[in-house]
């Protein structure tokens, strides 16, 4: 999914002109992507001017560090509630399967993903 890095965003708009689905406005000077409406096209990210429009890729570390803060977050939590480093632990363990689950969804969704792909190629 498209973002936009807003130190690089000067407000100037041609986004907003090239977007087929109006999922682009402008806040506080800034592009903003409606993430519900964008059709992933990437006009926004081919039109702009000062490489404001960025790639998903490039939040995974972000994203992977948020995680893991959480986690700890949690842990903590659970640990400070119930009294116990096992409740931490326990904690630790449910988040795992959490992101194992998430894992599995994006797997799963994947390849059916392949399947309607080779289809509509033939
Ligand atoms: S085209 Fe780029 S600089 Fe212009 S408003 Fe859109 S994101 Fe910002
Ligand atoms: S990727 Fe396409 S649909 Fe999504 S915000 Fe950019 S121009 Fe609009």
């Amino acid at each position: 999914m498209p973002w936009v890095h807003e130190e690089s965003c000067t407000g100037c708009g041609l986004c907003i002109e090239n977007c087929p689905v109006d999922a682009i406005s402008i806040e506080n000077g800034k592009a903003k992507i409606l993430m519900e409406k964008c059709i992933r096209c990437g006009s926004c990210h081919d039109i702009c001017p000062n490489e404001a429009v960025r790639h998903d890729s490039e939040k995974i570390p972000h994203i992977v560090a948020s995680n893991v803060e959480l986690t700890k977050r949690n842990m903590k939590i659970s640990e400070e509630y119930f009294g116990s480093k096992e409740a931490g632990l326990k904690c630790l363990d449910k988040m795992i399967k959490h992101f194992i689950r998430e894992k599995k969804i994006a797997e799963q969704t994947i390849e059916i993903l392949e399947k309607i792909k080779a289809e509509e190629s033939k």
